[in-house]
């Protein structure tokens, strides 16, 4: 029996415990053991469970504060009674519509179940023992998880002090060994994006036996116009491949659908370690519906619009507020755990402790109300705790 197979994880508690386990762990992968259990913001069920019948202001996983689409919503109810059939296995009609969105072809679509589905695809896709991925630090921890299953190494690059991409330093932390470069952008979780420039920059430099991820989860809330967008000619580059999710802006994040829009050729090989049914049948017809809730899409872009524009009244009071093309926003507080406890006392939850950051917040944009009870919360908390 090995000594890490010993320790577990306690997500419940945040511990962890010496336990005696069979001895067929004694055989699990041995990267495993270096693997920590991601951390996600808490869940409206625990947050129910810890703080009782309060009103929970939610605004610590970039969730959508209007909600669902109701289009989404409507269509997935009518599909209910259908629930006895298996899924389309390929999800064809809903690549049609993504593809049709983008002015791109289907065989140029991939859909998963969210994006964490799609990045895990793609780590079984190319990774083998010992390969390496590029990653901005910070960003999404799902890249390197994708990279540990499969027992690849991770090389982190970290942005510059405006947590703008630093595109020398991605450029030169590929090697030999690097199969996939992660780009995210608006950056999670500083709200900052790539220039098409920059990209290009990037491009030049990167071997064309690199992929290059370009996750967009929150694309749809941008308003940069120099910033890189995804055209359909893009796709005649290979190595290219561009992610998306129908769990921020269309507010389906408890659905999970996510979708990757890549050349053919890397698409189809993609598909062999996908799993048959991988996309359930409503979440099909919800994806379907939110694309066409062209009202639920205009809605939630102006709320983060008037969101950008409350939390930046921050910086009167002399706090910085990391200017963001996302629906949140990075919030330099002092000693960021100190704000993140005295805030959840209040009910409110955002989000603290990415490596790096630990004088920072995270913040999902609210409704206005919400957005205004956070920052008044926030002028007393940081006033305490600096
Ligand atoms: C939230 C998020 C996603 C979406 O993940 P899903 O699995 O589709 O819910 C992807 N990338 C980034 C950077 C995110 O913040």
């Amino acid at each position: 029996m090995t000594a890490q197979a010993d320790i577990l994880y306690n997500g419940e508690h945040d511990t962890w415990e010496v336990r005696r386990m069979s001895d067929v762990t004694t055989r699990v992968r041995g990267n495993l053991a270096a693997i920590e259990p991601y951390k996600p913001g808490l869940s409206d069920e625990t947050l129910r469970r810890e703080l009782g019948n309060r009103r929970i202001i939610k605004l610590n996983s970039n969730e959508n504060a209007l909600g669902p689409s109701p289009l989404a919503i409507e269509a997935i109810r009518k599909e209910l009674p259908r629930l006895h059939l298996y899924p389309d296995g390929a999800s064809d009609l809903v690549r049609e519509a993504i593809a049709r969105h983008h002015g791109i072809s289907p065989d140029q679509v991939l859909v998963g179940n969210g994006s964490d589905d799609v990045i895990k695809l793609v780590s079984e896709t190319f990774l083998e023992p010992g390969d390496e991925i590029v990653v901005p630090h910070p960003s999404f921890s799902q890249y390197g998880f994708g990279a540990q299953v499969m027992d690849a190494r991770v090389r982190p690059v970290p942005l510059k002090p405006d947590f703008t991409y630093d595109v020398d330093a991605m450029a030169e932390a590929v090697t030999p060994r690097t199969k996939i470069v992660y780009l995210c952008t608006p950056n999670n979780p500083t709200g900052t994006v790539l220039k098409r420039s920059e990209f290009e920059a990037l491009m030049a430099r990167i071997p064309d036996d690199v992929f290059v991820v370009v996750d967009m989860a929150y694309d749809n809330y941008a308003l940069d116009e120099e910033r890189l967008q995804l055209r359909p000619e893009e796709l005649q580059r290979g190595n290219v491949g561009f992610l998306f999710t129908f769990s921020k802006l269309y507010g389906l994040a408890g659905l999970r659908v996510g979708y990757l829009v890549a050349n053919a050729d890397v698409i189809q090989f993609i598909h062999r370690v996908r799993e048959p049914f991988n996309v359930n049948r409503v979440a099909q017809i919800g994806a379907i519906a939110a694309l066409e809730d062209v009202e639920h899409v205009r809605r939630s872009q102006a709320l983060a619009s008037q969101a950008r524009f409350q939390y930046g009244r921050l910086a009167e009071h002399g706090i910085r507020v990391v200017p963001s093309e996302a629906n949140f926003c990075l919030v330099e507080v002092g000693d960021g755990a100190a704000v993140f406890e005295a805030l959840m006392r209040r009910a409110i939850l955002v989000r603290t402790g990415f490596r790096g950051l630990e004088s920072y917040v995270r913040i999902t944009f609210g409704t206005p109300e919400e957005n205004e009870m956070c920052i008044a919360a926030l002028l007393e908390v940081v006033g305490q705790t600096h």
